[in-house]
């Protein structure tokens, strides 16, 4: 089988942006050099305790030394559980799969819940794999050239590829006199005879020796005109393991990953795959990244679920698995026993907890001010206060709502500025929880059972 990894950009991923905008003020996890967290930083506040602790794991994902493990993120309701772990996403940066979903997401009449749990755990697993393709008509090309051999830039060996390799070593060896005559140096443009490996310089690409300096790397670029030598470029892209799934299962085809009605990919299929990207990573054609699995909300996972993902876990490919969830001791779904987090024991033991805890009247005016700020919204020093009163007396969550409502009753009045009477209005337009509950429990005989 013939395994192909072209995903022409697709993003296999589903669409978390509804996730992401109440996140949308975050930009990491507010680390020093150190890993220490800063009081406030990348839009982060507090929970100093947490984010060192994600502090560690980003560190051990970033090294690499750890896949097939689970994370708990646990806390009250609006502690930052999802916010730390979209901290972690973004400084994890793009080269890392990351995957968030929130349980309830895999309960579809379109697949069943372990194939469900399967892409997700798929889409979480990145593999950077390196190609060799044919270099276009006049299109600029890397050339590596090892320094560490001679110490010059005007000597050493060159990789370059083309389709005959005989060829491609003699050349080599004539390149690298010729790159000294010509005194070709990084940027440079050149052009190579096929027939007697002559270089001739063409001129300099600027943005590519800008790219180099940049890259720190030794890089040299050759543009291959019509009729010489036929170079072969190597590319590096990071595909899922869930892309290449996607692509290689005969129902589907790659355009089911810019529809994302992927269907259910046969087991044999990703059984082939895991043999391939095996059989590339032995021969250093592909690196595995272990990339990162959000759970948020976990404790809507059910016995079935749970028990497949502690199987999952075991898989040669797993990703890290952080869940989150802020229930307290409770049932695990689909069965009568209670345990902590509504988590069975045995994925519990396997499970290591990162503990979230209330933000104190500072940090969620300092987290209200941030939001503010965010959403673009100019607010009055008292009225930021007010807000931050209600935040402490009700939720983080309910006040950041408040935010936009005020904005727009402060509209209303024709004033660009929330006052403390917009607050006011909207907290009294709008009902937090404890407030509907005591309405619900003043007027049950009116309510339907
Ligand atoms: P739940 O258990 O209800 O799902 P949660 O613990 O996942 O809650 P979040 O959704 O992360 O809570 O937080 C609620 C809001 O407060 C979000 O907009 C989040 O970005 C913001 N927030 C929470 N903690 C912090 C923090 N430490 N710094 C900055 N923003 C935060």
């Amino acid at each position: 089988m013939s395994i192909s990894t072209n995903t022409q950009g697709a993003q296999g991923g589903g669409n978390n942006l509804a996730l992401i905008a109440s996140h949308s003020h975050i930009s990491g996890l507010g680390l020093d050099d150190h890993l220490q967290p800063k009081e406030t930083s990348q839009g982060m506040v507090g929970q100093l305790k947490a984010r060192k602790a994600c502090g560690v794991i980003l560190k051990m994902i970033q090294q690499g030394k750890i896949a097939g493990r689970a994370i708990l993120l646990a806390g009250p309701p609006s502690t930052g559980k999802t916010a730390l772990a979209m901290g972690l996403s973004q400084s994890l940066g793009a080269d890392v799969p990351f995957t968030a979903i929130t349980a309830s997401e895999i309960y579809s009449k379109e697949l069943s819940k372990t194939e469900s749990l399967t892409q997700s755990f798929r889409k979480s697993i990145g593999i950077r794999i390196k190609e060799e393709t044919e270099v276009i008509e006049g299109e600029v090309v890397e050339v590596q050239i090892d320094r560490s051999l001679t110490g010059g830039h005007k000597q050493g060996k060159i990789t370059i590829r083309t389709t005959d390799m005989e060829t491609v070593y003699e050349l080599g060896n004539k390149m690298i006199d010729e790159l000294s005559k010509e005194k070709v140096i990084a940027g440079d443009v050149i052009s190579i005879d096929k027939a007697n490996g002559k270089i001739t310089k063409l001129g300099r690409s600027y943005t590519r020796a800008r790219d180099y300096d940049a890259m720190g790397a030794d890089t040299k670029f050759v543009s291959c005109p019509e009729g010489e030598l036929q170079v072969r470029k190597e590319v590096l892209h990071t595909v899922s393991l869930h892309e290449i799934d996607v692509i290689n299962s005969r129902q589907q085809g790659f355009l089911a990953l810019f529809s994302g009605d992927t269907g259910e990919i046969r087991s044999e299929v990703r059984d082939q795959i895991n043999l391939k990207v095996a059989e590339w990573k032995e021969e250093g054609k592909a690196e595995i990244i272990p990339g990162v699995l959000f759970i948020d909300e976990v404790h809507m996972l059910d016995i079935e679920c749970f028990s497949f993902v502690n199987r999952l876990l075991e898989d040669e490919f797993s990703p890290i698995v952080i869940m989150a969830t802020n229930r307290g001791i409770s049932k695990t779904r689909g069965t009568n026993y209670r345990s902590p987090h509504g988590l069975p024991l045995d994925l519990l033991d396997r499970t290591i907890i990162i503990q979230t805890e209330n933000y104190s009247e500072e940090e969620i005016g300092k987290i209200l001010s941030i939001r503010c700020e965010e959403e673009e919204v100019d607010i009055h020093v008292d009225a930021l206060h007010l807000l931050t009163k209600i935040g402490t007396e009700t939720s983080l969550r309910y006040a950041a709502n408040l935010i936009s409502v005020s904005y727009l009753v402060s509209m209303k009045r024709r004033s660009a500025l929330v006052e403390i009477e917009d607050i006011k209005r909207s907290y009294l337009l709008f009902l937090d929880s404890s407030r509907s509950v005591a309405f619900l429990q003043e007027n049950e005989s009116h309510y339907i059972d």
